[in-house]
């Protein structure tokens, strides 16, 4: 029999690239996800195959292609899996977005951990590699359950912190360790069970101590280690479609750990191990009132403004308000004003959350400004309007001893006049109070962000 997995598997993973790169803007992302659904599906589809049409490698048992024994059994795990993904990805909420890709995320680290656990039980595959695939996936399946529960809300959202914690958590990963590779040495599976736990435990405690502000950087570092765990797997069994896809994985999601450490200016080390969040403020009194303001007098602002910057955060996900705010932008643009999206990489919940939501709306491409492009403009923009952002404006972080500090903003307050929309006196997801509310030229205008910017919508035609 020919041997034709292989080629089929580098078919799936060229079509991967593809879909990788697809995703790298915002317009092709689609195409991309498609592409990468595809790649997997020839993947799953070429290994199911082996069932049929045992290879001449996997005869000889020379090749990575998975022993398929049971394909009832292969059958219900697709079946549920696929059934439960469908169902999830169907139901979900944009906003809850962030919790079910910790949670994919995790679940991808778990199966990397039961393959290595399979492989060290059965003391076959290369163990060392097994027992770093089986540390990796175990830690990312526990951390992402701990991100999902905290993302979701069911878990204190402020990091846990407790004396000595980053010693006892390295003496948890090194025993853990110990036990794994005891297991190989001595090659007794009963070791296995400590290793595992302890493993599991290291995840769970890793994530403890991050607070909800570091979330995305966390959710996207699991990320990465799921395909580290996968590419050591696929090593481990020699299954060369596992290798590459782990690597673009965990490269991928390395490259999106660091771009977005960045953005919110912070280390991975502090991320990990810096407990953001935990303190309360120190210093630093809020001067000034909150001033609220009807919707004719905004929309009175807007029209005579030259240029007008929106600048959107998780609040205009929570209202759905992204079609009203690109009518907003039809009926300003109509009237000669100049308008423009200011986009924070971490407005939102997820990376990205705001450009697929105006994209989804029709908002062009070039409408969108990364802070970078944006902050020097602000000084000569008449009006910016905030629809539903809190952290990612707030000027607390330019203050020592905020535990925003550091993080970069928009810098929004430096604009002649800021509106604000936002329901009422609810803080972001930092917790932290926001002083640019109170600034001298900032208004309020409260309520849900579609009721509001449809109310806009109306006033504008009267101005
Ligand atoms: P924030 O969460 O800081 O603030 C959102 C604001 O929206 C709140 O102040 C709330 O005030 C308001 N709001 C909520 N619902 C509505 C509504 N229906 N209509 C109008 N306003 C509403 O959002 P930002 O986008 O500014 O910041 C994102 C935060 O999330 C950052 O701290 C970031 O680190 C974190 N994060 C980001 C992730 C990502 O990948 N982008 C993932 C996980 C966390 P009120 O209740 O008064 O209405």
């Amino acid at each position: 029999m020919i041997d034709f997995i292989d080629p089929i598997y580098l078919l799936a993973v060229i079509v991967f690239i593809f879909g990788l790169k697809g995703m790298s803007s915002p317009k092709t992302a689609r195409g991309g996800i498609v592409a990468a659904g595809v790649a997997m599906l020839i993947a799953v589809v070429a290994t199911a195959a082996a069932f049929f049409f045992p290879t001449t490698a996997s005869l000889l048992g020379l090749s990575g292609t998975p022993a398929l024994v049971n394909l009832a059994l292969i059958a219900l795990g697709i079946g549920i899996g696929g059934g439960l993904g469908y169902y999830a990805a169907k139901k979900v909420q944009m906003t809850a977005m962030p919790q079910m890709v910790a949670a994919y995320n995790g679940m991808g680290g778990g199966a990397a951990a039961a393959i290595a656990a399979v492989e060290l039980l059965a003391g076959s595959g290369i163990n060392g590699l097994s027992v770093a695939g089986a540390v990796i996936g175990s830690v990312s399946i526990a951390g992402s359950l701990i991100a999902f529960l905290k993302l979701q809300g069911w878990m204190r959202q402020r990091p846990i912190v407790y004396p000595l914690q980053q010693p006892t958590n390295i003496a948890v990963l090194i025993v853990g360790v110990f036990f794994g590779v005891l297991s190989v040495v001595m090659n007794q599976g009963v070791y296995l069970l400590p290793f595992f736990v302890l493993t599991l435990l290291f995840g769970i405690l890793l994530t403890l101590p991050i607070g909800g502000a570091d979330m995305p950087v966390v959710i996207s570092l699991f990320n990465a280690l799921t395909g580290i765990a996968v590419a050591m797997d696929g090593f481990s069994i020699q299954n060369y479609a596992m290798i590459v896809a782990g690597i673009l994985v965990g490269a991928a999601g390395t490259l999106l750990t660091v771009l977005m450490a960045r953005a919110m200016n912070r280390s991975i080390p502090s991320v990990l191990f810096g407990a953001f969040g935990a303190t309360e403020e120190v210093g630093g009194s809020i001067q000034g009132s909150l001033k609220p303001i009807e919707p004719d007098d905004a929309a009175s602002l807007l029209a005579y403004a030259g240029q007008v910057v929106i600048a959107p955060g998780y609040g205009m996900a929570v209202a759905q308000a992204q079609q009203k705010v690109k009518e907003l932008v039809d009926a300003l643009e109509a009237k000669g004003v100049t308008v423009k999206f200011a986009i924070h990489p971490v407005a939102g919940r997820m990376p990205g959350h705001m450009n697929v939501l105006l994209a989804e709306a029709g908002v062009s491409y070039d409408h969108l400004y990364d802070r970078d492009e944006i902050n020097p403009e602000f000084a000569t923009t008449d009006v910016v309007l905030v629809i539903g952002a809190n952290d990612v404006v707030n000027p607390a972080a330019h203050r020592q001893g905020s535990p925003l500090f550091g993080m970069p903003i928009l810098d929004v307050e430096n604009a002649k006049n800021v509106l604000v929309i936002k329901r009422g006196q609810g803080k972001g997801f930092a917790g932290i109070e926001n002083d640019l509310f109170y600034k001298d030229n900032c208004r309020m205008l409260y309520g849900d962000a579609q009721a509001v910017v449809g109310k806009l919508i109306q006033s504008l035609k009267t101005v």
